[in-house]
């Protein structure tokens, strides 16, 4: 069961270069995990505990997980990641135990960087404790914060938690000790999206006409996840008319594609 919820990697990958904008939100989470597991010393010898969890708020597909990536590869932790919603329905009846399995291959593979996505699955404050499927992930949780609390000899091990939704978190994982430093991770503003349109077409065999300045003035309100779509599909418009260079009417035709499939997806849910 193990294996199949938990995604361990040994080196995650990514660098703190490969992450356009989020200049604070970077130098926050730096701050929280790269220090404590670097530099022990540095709070001993000032006589605080380094902060226990961090929680990244903010709209799907903007750099949270990437973030969480990134401070892992750089202190050599090993990255492990689980979904809140994998913890409580795909395997009923486990979730405690889940949470207990995977802060135990945590320390087996100190220093390690544990991350839960989507925490609000099971830390959702409209949780009704009197149906059953609710007081399993009312266990799930309190299974979390105990594994925190009593987290004396942490050691090693930071805990990054990720939602979309910080409306619905119940407030007892943002106590003191618990999930305390809060880092709002927003859209990116258009220098954002440049940054990010540069770094995704890095690869990219583009046309002397290309520029970004223009086209992420034009894409407001695009995420991270969705200017790397942009990408992918303006190298697809290329390749269907058997041409290698991207170019600019690429891209514009790849951001009306990806819009138009947006407001497609908006009106099914609605
Ligand atoms: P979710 O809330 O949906 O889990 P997330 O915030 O964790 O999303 P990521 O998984 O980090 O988002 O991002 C998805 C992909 O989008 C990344 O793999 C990356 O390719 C791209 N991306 C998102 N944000 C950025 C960014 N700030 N810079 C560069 N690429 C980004």
């Amino acid at each position: 069961v193990r294996a199949r919820v938990m995604e361990v990697e040994e080196s995650p990958g990514v660098e703190y270069t490969d992450i356009g904008g989020l200049t604070e939100q970077m130098n926050e989470v730096r701050e929280t995990v790269e220090m404590p597991l670097e530099s022990p010393e540095m709070f001993t010898d000032v006589g605080i505990d380094p902060p226990s969890g961090i929680l990244l708020h903010g709209p799907p597909g903007t750099g949270k997980t990437m973030l969480a990536k990134a401070v892992a590869n750089q202190t050599d932790a090993t990255f492990i990641k689980m979904a809140g919603s994998e913890l409580v329905h795909k395997f009923i009846g486990e979730g405690a135990k889940l949470v207990r399995d995977l802060f135990e291959v945590a320390r087996e593979h100190e220093p390690a960087v544990i991350f839960i996505d989507e925490i609000d699955a099971i830390a959702s404050k409209r949780t009704d404790s009197k149906t059953s499927g609710d007081a399993e992930v009312q266990r799930t949780m309190m299974q979390l914060l105990s594994e925190m609390d009593g987290f004396e000899e942490r050691g090693e091990v930071r805990i990054i938690a990720a939602t979309n939704r910080f409306d619905m978190l119940d407030r007892a994982i943002l106590r003191p000790g618990r999930f305390d430093r809060l880092i709002e991770v927003p859209k990116p503003d258009a220098e954002g999206r440049e940054k990010i349109f540069e770094i995704h077409t890095r690869g990219m065999n583009l046309a002397d006409d290309v520029t970004f300045e223009a086209l992420a003035e034009e894409i407001s309100g695009a995420s991270g996840a969705q200017i790397k779509a942009i990408c992918t599909e303006a190298g697809m418009f290329a390749i269907r008319e058997d041409r290698t260079e991207v170019r600019m009417t690429d891209f514009h035709e790849a951001w009306a594609k990806i819009d138009a499939d947006e407001d497609a997806d908006e009106d099914e849910v609605s």
